[in-house]
């Protein structure tokens, strides 16, 4: 799919929306998320057209993560979160819905471990891992 450059982030960027914006610098814009999934829950995003993390040029890849480091830190400290997530959605089926590449940093106060299911069989590990492996 093709950068649609008339996506919410986009509009945002441009100024063509509003935001409530926490940082900005020549490579990174972070503002809050209109639907927070916790108090605290902020967006980072890079000035490029990357859809999703695939499509982020090499040179936009480590500013990017710096400013979520920046602002990860500032939100953990604002809202005095004892954890942060991170998470990013790259394609509809892993929850994205807006088509501009983007972090969420959202504080997390325990008692929820979604991310960690049952442990797994061994063999299956290996198996899986040998697959990644033979990709990279
Ligand atoms: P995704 O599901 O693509 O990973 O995340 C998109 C996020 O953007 C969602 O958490 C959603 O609440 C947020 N969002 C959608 N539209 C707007 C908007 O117009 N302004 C802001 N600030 N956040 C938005």
């Amino acid at each position: 799919m093709a950068y649609d450059k008339n996506n919410i982030f986009a509009k945002i960027l441009r100024g063509e929306i509003p935001s409530i914006k926490v940082y900005e610098d020549a490579h990174a814009l972070a503002f809050m998320d209109i639907n927070p999934a916790a108090r605290g829950h902020t967006l980072v995003i890079p000035k490029v057209e990357a859809e999703d993390l695939f499509d982020l040029p090499a040179a936009a890849a480590a500013p990017f993560l710096l400013a979520t480091q920046k602002v990860a830190k500032a939100v953990k400290a604002a809202v005095k979160a004892p954890g942060i997530m991170v998470s990013q959605h790259n394609g509809s089926e892993a929850g994205q819905t807006i088509f501009h590449v983007h972090f969420h940093i959202i504080p997390r106060w325990g008692g929820d471990h979604a991310l960690h299911g049952k442990q797994a069989d061994l063999k299956e590990l290996e198996e899986t891992a040998k697959l990644i492996r033979d990709q990279l």
